[in-house]
């Protein structure tokens, strides 16, 4: 065989070598990406009807990882998306627990989202620290405003958007822990930011979400804001 007719040939072959062992890497890789899909759900489905909690490391990092695949699967069944904000929110705020109840009043924050406020709120927008509640009893900022006033818990109204980010930035260092009240998507989001900042989050979701005129459960706001270690 003509030396440049062998040369050709090895190389032929080296290249289907290279090109299978890249084949069966993207198959192997899709098995792992399909397998770990559908862990991720069976494992969102297992804590949404058990209200239990298992592997939460685990499962925190899959959703994380796989955070949009999951929202597009499930919306292409016509499943709520914010199914996976919502375990996402309900593994953390577990795994938050104990560093935020050990923490004191002084060194929390409780973060809620503008829209709670009425149509008529004559408060104004900081530029710094958001928007100051003028205690006018329209809606119920008023009655946080004064418990944790009583409590001695920081309290801010966040416009939206990177706005939230930049509240909590300003109230560190002194701030360990936040109570954020927000929709379940912006929840999740929030709270992945708490992790990075080093703050320990936990999560309040709307009882009525939209844009404006949305509404909280107070109870479950004071309860955490006010949670304690059980000894
Ligand atoms: S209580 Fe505060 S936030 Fe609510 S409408 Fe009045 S000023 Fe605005």
């Amino acid at each position: 065989m003509p030396f440049f007719s062998s040369f050709a040939h090895a190389s032929f072959i080296k290249e289907s070598l290279v090109l299978e062992a890249i084949g069966k890497a993207i198959v192997i890789l899709a098995i792992v990406f399909v397998v770990l899909l559908v862990l991720a759900l069976l494992f969102c489905s297992f804590t949404l009807h058990t209200k239990k909690i298992i592997l939460p490391n685990f499962v925190l990092f899959v959703i994380t990882l796989l955070y949009e695949p999951l929202r597009r699967l499930l919306a292409f069944f016509r499943i709520d998306p914010s199914l996976i904000d919502r375990v996402s929110v309900e593994i953390r705020n577990a795994l938050n627990y104990p560093d935020f109840a050990a923490t004191s009043m002084e060194e929390r924050v409780l973060l809620l989202p503008q829209c709670i406020r009425s149509t008529e709120c004559p408060a104004k927008l900081n530029p710094v620290d958001g928007i100051h509640c003028m205690e006018c009893g329209k809606c119920v900022i008023a009655e946080l405003s004064a418990i944790c006033k009583e409590l001695g818990i920081r309290m801010y109204i966040s416009p939206g958007g990177t706005f939230t980010g930049r509240i909590l930035r300003y109230s560190r260092p002194k701030a360990k822990a936040v109570v954020g009240v927000a929709c379940y998507p912006n929840l999740y989001e929030g709270m992945l930011n708490a992790k990075l900042m080093g703050v320990a989050a936990q999560g309040v979701p709307l009882t009525t979400p939209g844009c404006v005129n949305t509404t909280v459960d107070y109870d479950e706001i004071i309860n955490k804001c006010k949670m304690q270690i059980s000894k």
